[in-house]
């Protein structure tokens, strides 16, 4: 393990103690109640892609496959995956790449990406001795033909966004501010990976931080769309916003770039059909994926309000939405270091809601070994999280009369 990822480990043992008043509650257990997967294993043989792991306990088991992309789907009762991304094999054969982690509290899964069409032959737990359990998945290279025969086989079974989870709506004779912090993936989705540092970790860490300095303030009620590791599908990060009748809507990511070590810096997203620029476009195809990354079937689009009071609203959204922009730019840009575009748009999925101001902040970039660094430091941290407090603090002082006015149209 290198020391960046050892410290990224390290900080991340303390998030659950910090995490507080969790909006997105588990069923109370424990990750470490959960049976333990370790030591995984991807080999072929034949024709053969055998895809295994070693459980201190045996676990129900059940595939499926769906297209579009295509992939298999491991569905497990929870379980706490003890395997370090980035040193196991990821391809062989048929299978692209795979990646696991909790889909819901009580639901862990599985997904493998097909790099062509196979179907399941073995999918089990199987006891060995000790009272352990080692998970076994076994994949045939098929036509596209009997890899059609399979979907329709397991159609019908629940591919959508798992239940919401209730949203705590604003108190009667709440006069302070709501804020929803939203990290960025989690759970079976862990966005950008680089050098066993996931995105997921670093935006819960920044998030848990922002969460506490704004609420040290005693003005603002802040919620959080997920305060562990978990998935949460970009329709619900929208709406635990309006469910809780946010004022504000900050989500967070870190991305990273393959290609470009050298590009740097913090930028500042706002929501809007046309990108500003083809990096803005890529970046929020990207980040879109991330239902699908999860193993939902994305096909299914957030419904779109209709109506010219909408559009007005949605206006008036957008506008907020700019300021507030701004004032991130401004103020981070004092203490951070910022891209050389740090104020652009596109069409984020996540940045729809049609009455609650909302921006994404992509705190640097992963792919950049300078920013990674800075991205698992705590001095850093705590000097851009003062920095996005002190633009929240701005625009509210500066936006007080519209942002009433957008609120009024709300209700
Ligand atoms: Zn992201």
């Amino acid at each position: 393990m290198t020391h960046l990822a050892l410290c990224l480990w390290l900080a991340l043992a303390g998030v659950p103690s910090l995490a507080g008043v969790a909006l997105a509650q588990g069923n109370g257990r424990a990750q470490s109640e959960f049976p333990v997967a370790t030591d995984a294993k991807l080999e072929q043989s034949g024709e053969i892609v055998r895809l295994t792991m070693a459980l201190s306990r045996p676990v129900e088991v059940s595939a499926s496959v769906l297209a579009g992309p295509d992939r298999v789907i491991i569905d497990m009762p929870s379980i706490n995956f003890q395997v370090q991304p980035g040193t196991v094999r990821k391809s062989a054969g048929v299978v692209g790449a795979y990646r696991f982690g909790l889909f819901t509290a009580d639901k862990a899964r599985i997904i493998i990406d097909l790099a062509q069409p196979a179907v399941v032959v073995r999918a089990e737990s199987r006891p060995v001795r000790g009272g352990f359990g080692e998970l076994v998945i076994e994949l045939r290279r098929a036509t596209r033909a009997e890899f059609q025969a399979a979907i329709a086989a397991s159609s019908g079974r629940d591919f959508q966004a798992p239940a919401t989870v209730p949203v705590p709506a604003k108190p009667a004779g709440e006069t302070r501010q709501t804020i929803v912090i939203d990290p960025g993936h989690g759970g079976i989705d862990p966005g950008a990976v680089v050098a066993s540092i996931a995105e997921k970790a670093v935006v819960l860490a920044f998030g848990v931080k922002l969460k506490e300095r704004l609420e040290a303030s005693g003005r603002y009620r802040v919620l959080m769309t997920r305060d562990d590791d978990r998935f949460v599908a970009l329709a619900e990060r929208v709406g635990i916003a309006r469910a809780a009748g946010a004022d504000l809507f900050i989500s967070i990511h870190a991305d990273s770039l393959t290609q470009a070590q050298e590009v740097r810096g913090a930028t500042i997203y706002t929501g809007s059909e046309r990108a500003t620029d083809a990096e803005a476009a890529r970046l929020a195809t990207k980040e879109n994926q991330a239902d699908a990354a999860a193993g939902l079937d994305a096909s299914e689009d957030t419904q779109d309000v209709a109506g010219i009071l909408m559009d007005l609203a949605k206006r008036e959204t957008r506008t907020f939405s700019a300021i507030f922009a701004r004032n991130l730019v401004e103020k981070l840009g004092g203490s951070v270091k910022m891209h050389k575009v740090p104020l652009r748009s596109a069409g984020f999925r996540v940045l729809s809601a049609p009455d609650v101001p909302s921006v994404l902040i992509e705190l640097g970039y992963m792919s950049s070994p300078k920013d990674a660094e800075l991205l698992n430091s705590a001095p850093w941290r705590a000097q851009a999280v003062d920095a996005v407090a002190t633009a929240v603090e701005g625009y509210f002082v500066s936006a007080r009369a519209p942002v009433g006015k957008a609120a009024e149209n709300r209700r």
